[in-house]
C-alpha cells in the first residue's frame, strides 16, 4: 500500500465536472490532485455532442432559463441550485472561452439552438462535438498547472481522518491511499451499468457505473431522486453500428420531427425529454411504431427536413457517423427509440456543491437537485462547469479553514 498526503483538494473523476473543479482549485492556489478510473480522456462528458445552455440571447435572461428548468423538472428541482446554475451560466461560458473553447458563431454572435423544453434559443454549440471541445480545453488547462494527475485510480472507499478525508483507490500496482483536506466527487452517473442490468441500450461510456455514489452513501452522505433515470428520446435503432448512439437533440432543434409508421407526427418533438420519450413508448405500444430489421421497436425521426446548411455547421459528426453506416439522414428518415442516458438525481449538495458531509463536495451527474427528476438537454455540461468551479474554490476554502 502506498499513500500520498499534503493534498488540499482531491478530485475524483475527469469528466467536465471533475476537470472544472480541478482547474478551479489549482488556479485558486490549491495543491490539487485529480484521480480517475481509467484515462483522463475517458468520460461521458467527452461524448456530449449537442451543446451547453446559457442565457446569451437578447431575448433571454437567467430568470427565464431558470423558469424553463423548473417547468421541465415538473417543479421538482431545487430553486436555489437552479438559480445558481442559470445565474452563473454566462460567466461559465466566458471562462470556457478564456480556456480556448471556440463556440460556433454566426453573424457576429453565438449560434443558439432551442432545445426541448426551452422557451428561447439558448444552446451554444461547438459543431456537434461540444463535450469533446470543452473537456479538451479543461484537460489542457489542468495539465498546464502543477496539480497531480492520477490515472487508473479507482476510488473504492472514503473515510474521515484528522486532517480531512482519506480516499482509498484500487490500482494495477495495489491499493493507494490519498489524504486530502477536502474531496470533490465528480465520478458521473450509473446508466451504463443500469442498462446492462436491464438488458437495454445506453448512450453512456462504460465507466458510468455509479460505484462512487455508493462510496459516498456508505460514508454517510445523503442522496435524492436516485431512481429518476432519464431516457434519451432518440437513441439510434438502426443500423446495428448506430444502436445506442445518442442522436443529438439538435437534429430536432434544426427541424427534424418524430413520425409514426403512418408518417404522422404524434408529439411535440421539442417537448421535455421525459414527455417525448414517453410519447414514443406509447406510440409503439399502441402498434403505430416501426420495426427494425433485427426486430427492435422504433419510430421515425424525419431528418430530411433539416436544411443542408444547418447540418453542415451543427451536425457534421452525426452526418459522418450515419453516412459511414450507409444511411444519409438528409435524404432518408432514421429509426429511433429511447435509450437509457442520464441519472437525474444524486448526492444532495448546497450552492457551493458541498454534500451533507463537511469537506466532501459533489458536482456534475453524481449530484442531485439541479434537474429534479427530469433534466433538460444542455444543462448537464453547464452544471458540470458551474458547480465544478464552485466546488474547486469552496473545497480549497474548506481545506484551508
Ligand atoms: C452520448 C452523450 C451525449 C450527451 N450530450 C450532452 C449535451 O449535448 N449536453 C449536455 O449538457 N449534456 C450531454 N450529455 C450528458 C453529459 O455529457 C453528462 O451528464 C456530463 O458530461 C457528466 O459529466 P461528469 O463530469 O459529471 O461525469 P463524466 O463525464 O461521466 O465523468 C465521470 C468521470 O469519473 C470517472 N470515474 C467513474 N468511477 C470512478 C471511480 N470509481 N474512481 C475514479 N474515477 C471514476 C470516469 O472514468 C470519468 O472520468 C450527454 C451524455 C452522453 C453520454
Amino acid at each position: 500500500m502506498t499513500s500520498r498526503a499534503d493534498i488540499d483538494v482531491l478530485v475524483v473523476g475527469s469528466g467536465a465536472a471533475g476537470l472544472s473543479a480541478a482547474v478551479s482549485a489549482a488556479r485558486s492556489g490549491a495543491r490539487a490532485a485529480l484521480a480517475t478510473k481509467t484515462s483522463l480522456q475517458a468520460s461521458n462528458s467527452a461524448k456530449a455532442q449537442g451543446g451547453i445552455q446559457a442565457a446569451m440571447g437578447a431575448d433571454d435572461t437567467p430568470e427565464v432559463h431558470a423558469a424553463d428548468v423548473m417547468r421541465s423538472s415538473h417543479e421538482t428541482a431545487s430553486p436555489e441550485l437552479v438559480a445558481v446554475l442559470t445565474g452563473d451560466a454566462p460567466g461559465a461560458i466566458g471562462w470556457l472561452e478564456e480556456l480556448g473553447v471556440a463556440f460556433t458563431r454566426e453573424n457576429g454572435s453565438y449560434r443558439l439552438a432551442r432545445c426541448g423544453g426551452a422557451s428561447r434559443h439558448r444552446l451554444l454549440q461547438v459543431g456537434d462535438r461540444t463535450g469533446h471541445a470543452i473537456t479538451k480545453a479543461l484537460r489542457e488547462a489542468y495539465l498546464a498547472a502543477p496539480g497531480a494527475a492520477l490515472e487508473r485510480h479507482r476510488l473504492v472507499s472514503l473515510e474521515p481522518v484528522a486532517a480531512g478525508w482519506r480516499a482509498t483507490f484500487a490500482t494495477a500496482e495495489g491499493t493507494v491511499q490519498v489524504d486530502a483536506g477536502a474531496v470533490v466527487l465528480a465520478a458521473g452517473g450509473r446508466c451504463y451499468a443500469e442498462a446492462q442490468a436491464r438488458g437495454e441500450l445506453s448512450t453512456n461510456h462504460p465507466n458510468a457505473t455509479g460505484e462512487v455514489t455508493r462510496v459516498a452513501l456508505d460514508a454517510g452522505a445523503e442522496a435524492r431522486d436516485l431512481d429518476a433515470l432519464q431516457y434519451h428520446p432518440n437513441g439510434g435503432a438502426w443500423p446495428p453500428t448506430m444502436q445506442g448512439y445518442s442522436i443529438p437533440e439538435t437534429t430536432r432543434s434544426y427541424g427534424a420531427v418524430l413520425l409514426n409508421a403512418e408518417g404522422e407526427e404524434f408529439t411535440d418533438s421539442l417537448g421535455p425529454r421525459d414527455e417525448v420519450a414517453q410519447a414514443i413508448f406509447d406510440e409503439v405500444a399502441a402498434g403505430r411504431g416501426v420495426e427494425t430489421p433485427d426486430g427492435r421497436p422504433a419510430v421515425w425521426l424525419d431528418t430530411t427536413r433539416i436544411a443542408e446548411a444547418d447540418a453542415a455547421v451543427s451536425l457534421p459528426y452525426m452526418l459522418r457517423r450515419y453516412r459511414g453506416a450507409g444511411i444519409d439522414p438528409l435524404t432518408e428518415k432514421i429509426a429511433t427509440y429511447p435509450v437509457l442516458h442520464y441519472q437525474n438525481g444524486g448526492l444532495v449538495i448546497d450552492t457551493d456543491a458541498e454534500t451533507t458531509l463537511e469537506g466532501v463536495f459533489a458536482c456534475g451527474e453524481i449530484a442531485g437537485g439541479t434537474h429534479g427528476q427530469n433534466r433538460m438537454m444542455g444543462n448537464s455540461l453547464l452544471e458540470c462547469v458551474v458547480f465544478g468551479r464552485r466546488a474547486g474554490r469552496a473545497a480549497l476554502a474548506r481545506a484551508r479553514a
